[in-house]
């Protein structure tokens, strides 16, 4: 390990300064003349474990929008919004252009408080999020771009938790949005693909798509992408959220019912009611101390 040389301050100025510079911080044109600006940070190393399965490392990159350019944003008010990018690089080399397989895998992953960071059941979005980075490691090359801001397609989490309330009484999750007076699907993804588009090699627009829905291929595709394959992402089925999938089946996503019912099977909790579920957890936490 390098230790920097005694004395060598930088100064917050210096240092943003140098990342513009040396191309770590730039600005890019997001088309939105409505907006300021929208700046992207990285490459960063991130080292991901991924389904306990090991280490693998990708390049990460945030996104967020400033009212200001001149480098010395520290902070942002607006939501930060991540990329995770795996193998972009090789596209940049010609033989690689020309390899069908070097198609680079993309998920648009809508952040989930409540899925991707406490493990909750009531959705599929932690699983669906282990599970593309592991899919974008298998094809070679992708991105997962993170979308904080679409957190309950994109009514916040405060409101998110309220339509929970609702769901609970009986609500459909798409219904439970209206009877609060907020619209069933609130998601943009203007900055998330002009980040996008700057991470790709320049021309490079053919991907394949992960995702059920067809509203983000359509997304994509007016973003200047050309959607070669759609690839389904079915998996974290259970009890607690087959019903959340079914409306999202009857909504247009491309969810069978025979998906619907390999998944809950191979997910291993078949239709247990929450006392048998905290009853086998249990048993197993024990078995585990013995
Ligand atoms: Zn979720």
């Amino acid at each position: 390990m390098e230790l920097l040389p005694s004395g060598a301050a930088i100064s917050s100025r210096d240092f943003a300064t140098e990342l513009v510079e040396s191309g770590k911080l730039v600005y890019i044109d997001s088309g939105d003349t409505g907006a300021k600006y929208l700046a992207l940070l990285g490459p960063i190393s991130l080292p991901v474990m991924i389904g306990g399965r090991g280490r693998t490392s990708f390049l990460w990159y945030i996104f967020s929008r400033f009212s200001r350019n001149d480098a010395s944003c520290f902070t942002s008010e607006n939501p930060v919004n991540s990329i995770l990018t795996y193998g972009l690089s090789a596209l940049k080399k010609n033989d690689a252009l020309k390899d069908e397989k070097a198609l680079p895998l993309i998920r648009l992953h809508s952040g989930c408080h409540t899925g991707d960071i406490l493990g909750s059941m009531r959705c599929d979005c932690g699983p669906q999020f282990h599970e593309a980075l592991r899919r974008i490691v298998e094809n070679r090359c992708g991105a997962l771009v993170y979308i904080a801001s679409h957190e309950g397609r994109g009514i916040g989490l405060w409101a998110k938790a309220l339509t929970y309330l609702l769901q609970d009484r009986g609500y459909d999750t798409y219904v439970a949005n209206e009877v609060l007076g907020f619209p069933t699907d609130a998601r943009t993804y203007g900055d998330a693909l002009a980040a996008l588009r700057h991470l790709l090699p320049e021309g490079r627009r053919e991907v394949r798509l992960l995702s059920n829905n067809p509203a983000k291929r359509a997304e994509l595709e007016s973003g200047g992408f050309k959607v070669v394959e759609m690839r389904k992402l079915v998996v974290g089925v259970s009890n607690y959220n087959v019903n959340y999938l079914a409306s999202k089946s009857r909504r247009g996503h491309n969810i069978s019912s025979t998906d619907l019912g390999a998944a809950v099977s191979s997910a291993g909790l078949p239709f247990m009611q929450t006392g048998e579920v905290h009853t086998r957890t249990l048993q197993g936490q024990q078995k585990g101390e013995e």
